[in-house]
């Protein structure tokens, strides 16, 4: 039986999952003690329930799961993303960074064009987490413009980078009429070593409907990431979960 916590990263996570200053991916220990701090804040948010205000972890439809893709858009990655989804007949949501967003325009486009939600990943990829209320505002306003000259649509939703958030994003974001998006569900799938059957194991033991799943746009690894997409697909229809953008959640979850 897999048990079930209400823990902010994931109610699944289990110890191997379940974030640790040790196990955290290389990108988040920069070593400096700043950094260090704000995993151990982190952390924090992994074992205590709704610490954060107002921050989307899950879908109240427990037939829908949502498919997330952080840090494209990328000309190596992006393209073969959206072919792999739209073979799989799958939806998803793309927490993208404004700065790559500028340099590839298109790809933005055809993200949008394919049916599939756009959010905000930051600027760059940098945490925020100890970033002024003033630089934050001016990092998403920047990102906003970008996407919304890119795709002709708004971004409704904001990820934090290394879903690191600080209480003073919450204003913001309201000003900004962005809700805060985290995850419930992450495989870790920049941590995966050449396709195995954990991935399988993965979504069998800890998927489940209402899961907002994080994956990774990673130059280098589409054959990993179709792996991933081809087994997660099989998982959904074993499961009869659908996945959904997350304005199609939202909007459920609105009613
Ligand atoms: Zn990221």
């Amino acid at each position: 039986m897999v048990v079930r916590g209400p823990w902010i990263y994931g109610g699944v996570l289990n110890r191997a999952q379940r974030p640790t200053l040790h196990n955290q991916p290389k990108d988040l220990s920069a070593g400096v003690m700043r950094e260090s701090f704000a995993h151990a804040v982190s952390l924090l948010y992994s074992y205590a329930p709704r610490i954060i205000p107002a921050a989307l972890t899950t879908l109240d439809d427990k037939t829908q799961v949502a498919i997330t893709f952080d840090d494209g858009p990328d000309p190596q990655s992006t393209l073969r993303v959206l072919e792999v989804l739209a073979e799989l007949n799958l939806k998803a949501s793309f927490f993208l960074l404004g700065e790559k967003a500028e340099r590839n325009p298109t790809l933005t486009q055809a993200i949008v064009r394919d049916g599939h939600s756009v959010g905000i990943h930051g600027f760059q990829h940098r945490s925020l987490f100890f970033s002024t209320t003033q630089f934050i505002e001016n990092q998403l306003q920047i990102s906003m413009d970008i996407l919304r000259a890119a795709s002709g649509t708004t971004p409704r939703f904001f990820r934090p980078p290394y879903g690191k958030w600080n209480p003073m994003m919450n204003r913001v974001l309201v000003r900004n009429g962005l809700s805060l998006v985290l995850w419930s569900c992450m495989p870790r799938d920049y941590a995966l070593k050449q396709m195995s059957g954990s991935i399988v194991d993965f979504f069998n033991a800890q998927l489940f409907g209402g899961e907002i799943l994080v994956l990774h746009e990673i130059a280098g690894s589409n054959e990993r990431m179709e792996n991933i997409l081809v087994q997660l697909e099989r998982a959904l229809v074993t499961k009869r979960l659908r996945a959904v953008t997350l304005d199609e959640g939202i909007e459920t979850r609105q009613q």
